[in-house]
Protein backbone atom coordinates (compact mmCIF):
# COMPACT_ATOMS: atom_id res chain seq x y z
CA UNK A 1 0.00 0.00 0.00
CA UNK A 2 1.15 3.53 -0.96
CA UNK A 3 0.43 6.17 1.61
CA UNK A 4 1.26 10.17 0.65
CA UNK A 5 1.32 12.53 3.73
CA UNK A 6 0.84 16.04 1.51
CA UNK A 7 -0.87 19.78 3.19
CA UNK A 8 -1.77 22.37 0.60
CA UNK A 9 0.48 24.73 2.79
CA UNK A 10 3.89 24.10 3.71
CA UNK A 11 4.53 23.61 7.85
CA UNK A 12 1.61 22.03 8.94
CA UNK A 13 3.55 19.36 9.93
CA UNK A 14 3.10 16.71 6.97
CA UNK A 15 6.67 15.21 8.07
CA UNK A 16 5.85 15.47 11.79
CA UNK A 17 3.02 13.02 10.52
CA UNK A 18 4.93 11.01 7.97
CA UNK A 19 8.18 9.71 10.45
CA UNK A 20 5.68 9.20 13.02
CA UNK A 21 3.53 7.00 10.94
CA UNK A 22 6.98 5.45 9.59
CA UNK A 23 8.24 4.75 13.29
CA UNK A 24 4.96 3.34 14.34
CA UNK A 25 4.36 0.74 11.96
CA UNK A 26 8.03 -0.54 12.05
CA UNK A 27 7.23 -2.95 14.58
CA UNK A 28 4.20 -4.47 13.03
CA UNK A 29 5.11 -4.09 9.32
CA UNK A 30 7.64 -3.63 6.85
CA UNK A 31 8.09 0.12 6.21
CA UNK A 32 9.56 2.40 3.86
CA UNK A 33 9.59 6.57 3.45
CA UNK A 34 10.17 8.34 0.50
CA UNK A 35 10.66 12.13 0.80
CA UNK A 36 9.42 13.55 -2.15
CA UNK A 37 9.54 17.11 -0.48
CA UNK A 38 12.63 17.26 -3.05
CA UNK A 39 13.24 20.96 -2.62
CA UNK A 40 13.12 20.72 0.93
CA UNK A 41 13.72 17.70 2.23
CA UNK A 42 13.73 17.33 6.45
CA UNK A 43 12.68 13.64 6.80
CA UNK A 44 16.46 12.43 7.37
CA UNK A 45 16.49 15.48 10.16
CA UNK A 46 13.82 13.21 11.87
CA UNK A 47 14.85 9.85 11.19
CA UNK A 48 18.47 10.56 10.86
CA UNK A 49 19.37 7.41 8.35
CA UNK A 50 22.49 5.79 7.46
CA UNK A 51 22.88 7.04 3.44
CA UNK A 52 23.97 4.22 1.66
CA UNK A 53 23.67 5.06 -1.92
CA UNK A 54 23.80 8.56 -3.87
CA UNK A 55 22.78 9.21 -7.27
CA UNK A 56 22.99 11.92 -9.61
CA UNK A 57 19.98 12.65 -11.29
CA UNK A 58 20.05 14.22 -15.07
CA UNK A 59 17.94 15.48 -17.62
CA UNK A 60 18.48 15.64 -21.48
CA UNK A 61 18.65 19.22 -22.60
CA UNK A 62 19.48 20.09 -25.85
CA UNK A 63 22.69 21.43 -27.26
CA UNK A 64 22.71 23.07 -30.85
CA UNK A 65 25.33 23.21 -33.64
CA UNK A 66 24.97 26.71 -35.30
CA UNK A 67 26.70 25.12 -37.87
CA UNK A 68 24.10 23.47 -39.11
CA UNK A 69 21.05 25.75 -37.83
CA UNK A 70 18.83 27.93 -40.22
CA UNK A 71 17.41 29.37 -37.91
CA UNK A 72 14.19 28.19 -38.78
CA UNK A 73 12.46 28.60 -35.37
CA UNK A 74 11.05 25.16 -35.49
CA UNK A 75 12.65 23.86 -32.13
CA UNK A 76 11.26 27.30 -30.42
CA UNK A 77 7.41 26.81 -31.77
CA UNK A 78 7.34 23.24 -30.37
CA UNK A 79 8.79 23.76 -27.01
CA UNK A 80 6.17 24.02 -25.08
CA UNK A 81 7.80 26.22 -21.52
CA UNK A 82 9.57 28.15 -23.51
CA UNK A 83 13.11 26.63 -22.79
CA UNK A 84 14.32 27.70 -26.69
CA UNK A 85 14.86 31.14 -28.19
CA UNK A 86 15.50 31.91 -31.79
CA UNK A 87 16.69 34.72 -33.12
CA UNK A 88 17.71 36.01 -36.39
CA UNK A 89 21.49 34.27 -35.83
CA UNK A 90 21.34 32.89 -32.67
CA UNK A 91 19.81 30.20 -30.36
CA UNK A 92 19.06 30.43 -26.40
CA UNK A 93 19.13 27.47 -24.56
CA UNK A 94 17.11 27.97 -21.00
CA UNK A 95 18.45 24.72 -19.15
CA UNK A 96 16.45 25.83 -16.11
CA UNK A 97 13.27 25.66 -18.14
CA UNK A 98 13.75 22.41 -20.03
CA UNK A 99 12.09 19.52 -19.35
CA UNK A 100 13.97 17.25 -21.05
CA UNK A 101 11.20 15.72 -23.12
CA UNK A 102 13.59 15.51 -26.64
CA UNK A 103 10.91 17.23 -28.76
CA UNK A 104 13.04 20.00 -30.28
CA UNK A 105 15.96 17.56 -31.16
CA UNK A 106 13.49 14.88 -32.19
CA UNK A 107 11.77 17.53 -34.72
CA UNK A 108 14.59 19.99 -36.08
CA UNK A 109 14.87 19.59 -39.80
CA UNK A 110 18.63 19.77 -39.69
CA UNK A 111 19.38 17.09 -36.79
CA UNK A 112 21.07 20.56 -35.39
CA UNK A 113 19.98 19.35 -32.47
CA UNK A 114 22.12 16.44 -29.80
CA UNK A 115 21.30 16.43 -26.28
CA UNK A 116 23.52 16.77 -23.11
CA UNK A 117 23.13 15.46 -19.60
CA UNK A 118 22.00 18.68 -17.27
CA UNK A 119 22.40 17.16 -13.64
CA UNK A 120 19.71 18.87 -11.34
CA UNK A 121 19.85 17.01 -8.07
CA UNK A 122 20.37 13.84 -6.36
CA UNK A 123 18.71 10.98 -4.91
CA UNK A 124 20.18 9.54 -1.22
CA UNK A 125 18.69 6.17 -0.09
CA UNK A 126 19.56 4.12 3.34
CA UNK A 127 17.88 2.54 6.58
CA UNK A 128 17.05 4.22 9.75
CA UNK A 129 16.63 1.24 11.44
CA UNK A 130 14.18 -1.10 9.69
CA UNK A 131 12.75 1.90 7.96
CA UNK A 132 13.81 1.47 4.50
CA UNK A 133 14.28 5.46 3.40
CA UNK A 134 14.74 7.55 0.18
CA UNK A 135 15.32 11.46 -0.74
CA UNK A 136 15.54 13.77 -3.35
CA UNK A 137 17.33 16.89 -3.27
CA UNK A 138 16.68 19.48 -6.09
CA UNK A 139 20.03 21.26 -6.58
CA UNK A 140 20.37 24.95 -5.92
CA UNK A 141 19.60 27.06 -8.58
CA UNK A 142 17.34 24.77 -10.43
CA UNK A 143 13.49 24.69 -10.94
CA UNK A 144 12.92 20.78 -11.86
CA UNK A 145 11.28 18.78 -9.18
CA UNK A 146 9.17 16.38 -10.89
CA UNK A 147 11.99 14.34 -12.43
CA UNK A 148 13.74 13.95 -9.32
CA UNK A 149 10.51 12.84 -7.36
CA UNK A 150 10.31 10.16 -10.49
CA UNK A 151 13.89 9.00 -9.78
CA UNK A 152 12.94 8.68 -5.71
CA UNK A 153 9.87 6.93 -6.51
CA UNK A 154 11.08 4.44 -8.78
CA UNK A 155 12.66 3.03 -5.60
CA UNK A 156 9.45 2.15 -3.85
CA UNK A 157 9.75 -1.15 -2.38
CA UNK A 158 6.56 -2.95 -2.74
CA UNK A 159 7.19 -5.62 -0.91
CA UNK A 160 6.82 -2.20 2.43
CA UNK A 161 4.10 -0.40 2.84
CA UNK A 162 5.34 2.94 1.02
CA UNK A 163 4.62 6.60 2.80
CA UNK A 164 5.46 9.05 0.57
CA UNK A 165 6.26 12.77 2.32
CA UNK A 166 4.98 14.98 -0.46
CA UNK A 167 5.79 18.72 -1.48
CA UNK A 168 3.63 20.87 0.35
CA UNK A 169 0.90 23.31 -2.31
CA UNK A 170 -0.88 21.64 -5.25
CA UNK A 171 1.02 21.92 -8.72
CA UNK A 172 3.17 20.17 -10.79
CA UNK A 173 5.58 18.26 -7.93
CA UNK A 174 2.94 17.36 -5.91
CA UNK A 175 0.63 15.79 -8.40
CA UNK A 176 3.91 13.76 -9.70
CA UNK A 177 4.25 13.04 -5.73
CA UNK A 178 0.71 11.89 -4.84
CA UNK A 179 -0.37 10.43 -8.12
CA UNK A 180 -0.65 6.42 -7.85
CA UNK A 181 -0.56 6.62 -4.03
CA UNK A 182 -3.43 3.84 -2.32
CA UNK A 183 -4.62 6.81 0.17
CA UNK A 184 -3.68 10.64 0.51
CA UNK A 185 -3.38 11.96 4.61
CA UNK A 186 -3.84 15.46 4.49
CA UNK A 187 -2.53 17.61 6.95
CA UNK A 188 -4.12 20.80 7.75
CA UNK A 189 -4.83 22.97 10.53
CA UNK A 190 -7.82 24.72 12.02
CA UNK A 191 -7.06 28.10 10.80
CA UNK A 192 -8.44 30.02 7.42
CA UNK A 193 -5.83 29.48 5.63
CA UNK A 194 -5.70 25.87 6.39
CA UNK A 195 -8.85 25.74 4.98
CA UNK A 196 -7.90 27.74 1.65
CA UNK A 197 -5.13 25.52 1.30
CA UNK A 198 -7.38 22.23 2.51
CA UNK A 199 -9.77 23.17 -0.42
CA UNK A 200 -7.21 23.32 -3.20
CA UNK A 201 -5.65 20.33 -1.93
CA UNK A 202 -8.63 18.27 -1.78
CA UNK A 203 -9.81 18.86 -5.22
CA UNK A 204 -6.13 17.85 -6.31
CA UNK A 205 -6.70 14.22 -4.83
CA UNK A 206 -10.11 14.12 -6.03
CA UNK A 207 -8.83 14.90 -9.46
CA UNK A 208 -6.40 11.88 -9.03
CA UNK A 209 -9.10 9.94 -7.81
CA UNK A 210 -7.16 9.42 -4.69
CA UNK A 211 -9.23 8.87 -1.56
CA UNK A 212 -8.06 11.42 1.28
CA UNK A 213 -8.79 11.80 4.83
CA UNK A 214 -7.66 14.83 7.10
CA UNK A 215 -5.12 14.76 10.02
CA UNK A 216 -5.91 18.38 11.80
CA UNK A 217 -2.44 19.57 13.43
CA UNK A 218 -2.04 22.51 16.07
CA UNK A 219 -6.00 21.97 17.17
CA UNK A 220 -7.24 24.24 20.08
CA UNK A 221 -6.57 27.37 17.44
CA UNK A 222 -8.84 29.19 14.66
CA UNK A 223 -12.25 28.38 14.16
CA UNK A 224 -13.95 24.93 13.53
CA UNK A 225 -14.85 25.80 10.10
CA UNK A 226 -12.24 23.10 8.83
CA UNK A 227 -14.58 20.72 10.67
CA UNK A 228 -17.31 22.02 8.74
CA UNK A 229 -16.30 21.52 5.13
CA UNK A 230 -15.08 17.95 5.84
CA UNK A 231 -18.51 16.94 7.35
CA UNK A 232 -20.19 18.84 4.29
CA UNK A 233 -17.41 16.99 1.82
CA UNK A 234 -17.50 13.63 3.69
CA UNK A 235 -13.90 13.88 4.19
CA UNK A 236 -13.20 11.69 7.03
CA UNK A 237 -11.09 13.36 9.90
CA UNK A 238 -8.64 10.54 10.45
CA UNK A 239 -6.19 12.09 13.53
CA UNK A 240 -6.46 15.39 15.73
CA UNK A 241 -2.74 16.77 17.30
CA UNK A 242 -3.36 19.37 19.62
CA UNK A 243 -0.98 22.47 19.77
CA UNK A 244 1.21 21.92 22.70
CA UNK A 245 4.69 22.90 23.48
CA UNK A 246 6.38 19.80 24.09
CA UNK A 247 5.27 18.31 20.57
CA UNK A 248 7.19 21.63 19.36
CA UNK A 249 9.94 21.58 21.53
CA UNK A 250 10.58 18.02 19.89
CA UNK A 251 9.95 18.94 16.62
CA UNK A 252 12.57 21.98 17.24
CA UNK A 253 15.19 19.85 18.56
CA UNK A 254 14.89 16.94 15.36
CA UNK A 255 12.79 14.61 17.38
CA UNK A 256 9.93 12.12 16.36
CA UNK A 257 6.16 12.58 17.89
CA UNK A 258 6.14 8.86 18.89
CA UNK A 259 10.11 8.77 19.99
CA UNK A 260 9.41 11.87 22.21
CA UNK A 261 5.87 10.97 23.39
CA UNK A 262 5.60 7.02 22.99
CA UNK A 263 1.77 7.02 23.55
CA UNK A 264 1.50 8.99 20.12
CA UNK A 265 2.70 5.52 18.62
CA UNK A 266 -1.33 4.04 19.47
CA UNK A 267 -2.71 7.02 17.83
CA UNK A 268 -1.02 6.98 14.22
CA UNK A 269 -1.69 2.64 14.33
CA UNK A 270 -5.07 3.45 14.92
CA UNK A 271 -4.48 5.85 11.88
CA UNK A 272 -3.60 2.97 10.20
CA UNK A 273 -6.20 0.79 10.59
CA UNK A 274 -8.74 3.18 9.57
CA UNK A 275 -6.69 4.15 5.95
CA UNK A 276 -6.58 0.17 5.47
CA UNK A 277 -9.85 0.21 6.32
CA UNK A 278 -11.14 2.44 3.90
CA UNK A 279 -8.31 1.21 0.56
CA UNK A 280 -9.98 -1.95 1.46
CA UNK A 281 -13.40 -1.05 1.15
CA UNK A 282 -12.58 0.89 -1.85
CA UNK A 283 -10.99 -2.17 -3.63
CA UNK A 284 -14.38 -4.37 -2.95
CA UNK A 285 -16.17 -1.55 -4.10
CA UNK A 286 -14.64 -1.25 -7.49
CA UNK A 287 -14.55 -5.40 -7.39
CA UNK A 288 -17.91 -5.67 -7.53
S1 LIG B 1 14.73 23.57 -35.34
FE1 LIG B 1 16.89 23.08 -35.69
S2 LIG B 1 17.40 24.29 -37.50
FE2 LIG B 1 15.51 25.16 -36.71
S3 LIG B 1 16.17 26.79 -35.34
FE3 LIG B 1 15.96 24.99 -34.09
S4 LIG B 1 17.99 24.08 -34.07
FE4 LIG B 1 17.97 25.52 -35.74
S1 LIG C 1 13.82 19.04 -24.61
FE1 LIG C 1 11.62 19.62 -24.57
S2 LIG C 1 11.49 21.08 -22.91
FE2 LIG C 1 13.64 20.94 -23.40
S3 LIG C 1 14.00 22.57 -24.85
FE3 LIG C 1 13.53 20.74 -26.05
S4 LIG C 1 11.31 20.85 -26.41
FE4 LIG C 1 11.79 22.28 -24.75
Amino acid sequence: MIISVASGKGGTGKTLVATSLALSLKDIDRVQLLDCDVEEPNGHVLLKPIITRSEAVSIPVPKVDETKCTYCGKCAEICAYNAIAVFKEKVLIFPQLCHGCGACSYLCPEKAISEAANEIGVVESGYSNSVEFAHGRLAIGEAMAPPIIRQVKDRANHQRTVIIDVPPGTSCPVVEAVKDSDFCILVTEPTPFGLNDLVLAVETVRQLSIPCGVILNRTGVGDGKVEEYCRKEDIPILLTIPLETEIARLYSRGTTLVEGIPQWKESFLGLFDKIREIVDERSRGTER
